[in-house]
C-alpha cells in the first residue's frame, strides 16, 4: 500500500511536468446520451482527430467478458440483461486506467461513463488528484424510437445479446432514463453541459461536436 501510493504521487509530479509546465490542461470530455445515440461512433473520430484517449466503459467491460476473467464474469450477468454493472467495479476498472496512464495522455474522451451519479462524482475525484476535471459534456440527443430502431439494426451484426431483442433494449433505456440521465443535471449544476442534436448525418453530428471541441484544442 504505501508503495502505491508513492508511485500515484509520483505519477502527478511527472504530469504536472509534462503538462502543466509546458501549460498544456488535460483535455477530457465526457460524451454522454442514452444506448444507441452514437457515443462509441464520435467519440472514435474524435479521438482520432485530436489525438484523446477513447475510453470506453462498455469496451473494457466486453474485453473482460470475452477474457472470462473474474471480473467479465460477474460483469457478464448484469450486461446480458441490460443493467448497469456495480459502480465500484466500474470506477475500479477507470481508477486503474487513469493511474496507469493519465501522465502520458493529452486528454481522455470518456464513452458510457460516468452513468451513475456516483460513478461522476468518483470520476471528478480521481481527476482532481491529477488536476485535471471534466471539460466539457456532450450530450447526443435522439428520440426514444430512433434509439430503438439504431440497437435492433446494430443487433444483426454486432453479435452483441444487448442488442438482439426489443425488451433488453426497452430495458436499457430504461436504466438510462431512471439512473443515468441525472448526470447531466449534475454536469449542468456544473455549468459543463451542452446538449447536441445527435440525429442525422454522422459528419453533420461530428462537426457540432468538433465546434465545442475546437474551443479547448487551440
Ligand atoms: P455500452 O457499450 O456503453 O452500451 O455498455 C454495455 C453494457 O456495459 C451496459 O448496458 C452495462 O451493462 C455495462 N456498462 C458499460 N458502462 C457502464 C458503466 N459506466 N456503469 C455500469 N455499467 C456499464
Amino acid at each position: 500500500m504505501g508503495s502505491h501510493k508513492f508511485l500515484n504521487q509520483d505519477n502527478r509530479i511527472f504530469w504536472n511536468f509534462k503538462f502543466n509546465k509546458s501549460t498544456k490542461k488535460m483535455i477530457n470530455i465526457v460524451l454522454f446520451g442514452p444506448p444507441g445515440s452514437g457515443k462509441g461512433t464520435q467519440a472514435k473520430i474524435l479521438a482520432e482527430k485530436y489525438e484523446l484517449k477513447h475510453v470506453s466503459t462498455g469496451d473494457l467491460l466486453r474485453a473482460e467478458v470475452g477474457a472470462e476473467t473474474v471480473l467479465g464474469l460477474e460483469a457478464k450477468k448484469y450486461m446480458d440483461a441490460g443493467n448497469l454493472v456495480p459502480d465500484k467495479v466500474v470506477i475500479g476498472m477507470i481508477a486503474g486506467l487513469l493511474e496507469r496512464e493519465a501522465g502520458t495522455l493529452k486528454g481522455v474522451i470518456f464513452d458510457g461513463f460516468p452513468r451513475t451519479v456516483a460513478q461522476a462524482e468518483a470520476l471528478d475525484e480521481l481527476l482532481a488528484s491529477h488536476n485535471a476535471p471534466i471539460l466539457k459534456v456532450l450530450s447526443l440527443d435522439v428520440s426514444e424510437e430512433e434509439l430503438v430502431k439504431r440497437l435492433l439494426e446494430r443487433g444483426k451484426d454486432s453479435g452483441r445479446a444487448d442488442d438482439q431483442n426489443e425488451g433488453t433494449i426497452r430495458n436499457r433505456l430504461k436504466v438510462y432514463n431512471d439512473s443515468t440521465a441525472p448526470v447531466a443535471d449534475f454536469y449542468n449544476t456544473q455549468g459543463k453541459a451542452q446538449l447536441i442534436k445527435g440525429e442525422g448525418d454522422i459528419d453533420d453530428i461530428n462537426n457540432l461536436l468538433c465546434q465545442e471541441l475546437n474551443a479547448f484544442a487551440a
